[in-house]
């Protein structure tokens, strides 16, 4: 076809700062190699540090000496390892709630729940800045959907008193992963009670870093397990593995077990992946992991202020330095890797333009003194002092 181009000349909107990669090799939980050197990494979502627990390893290799790798199928094609199952039981019972099924990732649990939730004549009420697999399973909504300003509770009623459905769902993060704020899930609740909607949480991050023993940001506020909630999350950040899950009602997660597409027509995790998280899960709850990384939080909010360091208000280990410009972001991390340290920048469209920013995040496995010199840099990096 005349003008038609082929694969090595095909149009992708990619600038030529964005097509820069690096080699990256994590050491521990929180030290990596980037392009042969060895840094101090404040760039992970491996909050508790447990990808490197040698309890979460050793799950992991048994899993594999005595179960393969690949699982080989679809679950429901070639049936589920038991592992799942005990997986899913202990999310049900930790997270507070009737059941849990287990799939391939946090982007697969989003899309493929969304498009099972929405057939025509359901309306979505999302958050602005809701994460990109939320926003790509609002894509497939067969009914419509509807857009509030970030946390703006007034401005999601006022869309819940205009568009009547016969099925609504509000959809929302719970911790926002670019800037560490949360949900109000109180306010979504008693909204949806008022007009005869389900919650949607994502909870990717909340998970083993805010509420009694990081069981979440539901669970902080005593509403886990509610008949209008539905929660998501991930055993890919704070436990340490990969993996996701959905949780709510017996009934909503059967239903979800024999229609969600992107479960049924997707090969099941491998065996090693659920036992390593099961495993996490265990390690995090007995040594107390979520605890200590409240407690870096607050040592690094306490310098932080202490030097008068810009930060956005968050109470979670994702703490952003926004700088605006992307050129900023950037100088300023490289500037961080000369202190030997890696904190990545990140820039639009993963964030709005104009917020270009330095992404933070802590984990429980840094150490009091990791902080401090964290905090120093910072400020020596930012005020522009030597
Ligand atoms: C990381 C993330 C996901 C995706 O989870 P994966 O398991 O990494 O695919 C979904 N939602 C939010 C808010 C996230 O931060």
């Amino acid at each position: 076809m005349p003008g038609m181009p082929d694969s090595r000349n095909w149009f992708f909107p990619v600038t030529p700062s964005r097509r820069r990669t690096f080699l990256h090799g994590r050491k521990s939980g929180i030290r990596v190699m980037v392009d042969g050197v060895g840094l101090l990494n404040f760039s992970s979502n491996d909050y508790l540090g447990l990808s490197f627990h040698p309890e979460v390893q050793s799950a992991a290799t048994r899993a594999i000496q005595g179960h393969g790798f690949g699982s080989g199928a679809s679950r429901l094609v070639s049936g589920d390892d038991p592992v799942l199952h005990d997986l899913e039981a202990a999310l049900a019972c930790w997270k507070g709630y009737e059941a849990a099924l287990v799939i391939g990732s946090g982007m697969l649990a989003n899309i493929g729940l969304l498009d099972a939730l929405s057939g025509r004549g359901t309306h979505l009420f999302c958050d602005k800045l809701n994460h990109a697999s939320l926003v790509d399973g609002a894509r497939l909504c067969r009914g419509a959907v509807h857009r509030y300003a970030h946390l703006d509770m007034t401005g999601l009623e006022r869309l819940l008193g205009r568009y009547h459905a016969l099925r609504r769902i509000i959809v929302s993060d719970g911790v926002f992963s670019m800037d560490g704020d949360c949900a109000n899930i109180c306010a979504l609740i008693q909204l949806a009670e008022a007009h005869d909607a389900l919650v949607v949480l994502d909870d990717a991050h909340g998970l083993g870093t805010l509420g009694p023993d990081g069981r979440g940001l539901a669970a902080e506020a005593g509403v886990q397990g509610h008949a209008r909630l539905i929660e998501t999350g991930t055993c890919g950040k704070a436990l340490g593995a990969y993996g996701a899950f959905i949780l709510g009602s017996s009934e909503m997660i059967e239903g979800l077990r024999q229609c969600l597409r992107t479960m049924i027509y997707s090969t099941a995790l491998p065996p090693s992946v659920p036992a390593a998280a099961l495993a996490a899960l265990k390690v995090a709850r007995e040594e107390g992991l979520p605890r200590r990384l409240q407690d870096r939080v607050q040592r690094f909010l306490q310098l932080a202020r202490q030097q008068g360091l810009p930060l956005v208000v968050s109470r979670t280990p994702i703490q952003p330095l926004i700088l605006g410009s992307d050129e900023a972001a950037l100088r300023a991390s490289f500037r961080l890797r000369e202190y030997g340290l890696f904190v990545s920048a990140i820039r639009p469209p993963t964030v709005p333009e104009g917020t270009a920013r330095l992404r933070i995040t802590l984990s429980a496995a840094h150490e009091g003194k990791d902080i401090e010199r964290l905090v120093e840099a910072l400020a020596r990096t930012i005020h522009g002092s030597p």
